[in-house]
């Protein structure tokens, strides 16, 4: 199976997975076309793009600055993944009134699964 993003062919499935890997961060299932991987990609992306901001400003001190903005926003939540036992996160948009208006994915951060 080839990455759509750098045409590379990808590693494949090993005994515990049932996913192709790519270095640069794609995954795939047998059979998924390259808008398949490439829609998960973009939802993992924006998920890795919110916590770099998450962390940033945690870092910073200013971690108050995300409950100043109470408008349009986005969520992080989070879940343990039933494949490696470690964290996946996903991405909720809300609407000003912190209603939800559309969900991503959750990502896993350690095997790259998403569900
Ligand atoms: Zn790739
Ligand atoms: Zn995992």
């Amino acid at each position: 199976m080839q990455c759509p993003g750098c045409q590379q062919e990808m590693t494949p499935p090993g005994v515990y997975d049932d996913r192709y890997w790519c270095g640069c961060g794609r995954v795939a299932v047998e059979g998924e076309t390259p808008e398949d991987i490439e829609i998960r990609e973009r939802g993992r992306q924006q998920t890795l793009d919110l916590l770099d901001y998450a962390i940033a400003l945690r870092g910073s001190g200013r971690a108050t600055l995300l409950k100043e903005e109470p408008e349009m926003g986005q969520l992080i939540q989070t879940r343990g993944c039933g494949k490696c036992g470690g964290t996946m996160y996903k991405t909720v948009d809300t609407d000003e009134n912190g209603n939800p208006t559309n969900e991503g994915p959750y990502v896993c951060q350690g095997c790259g699964n998403c569900e």
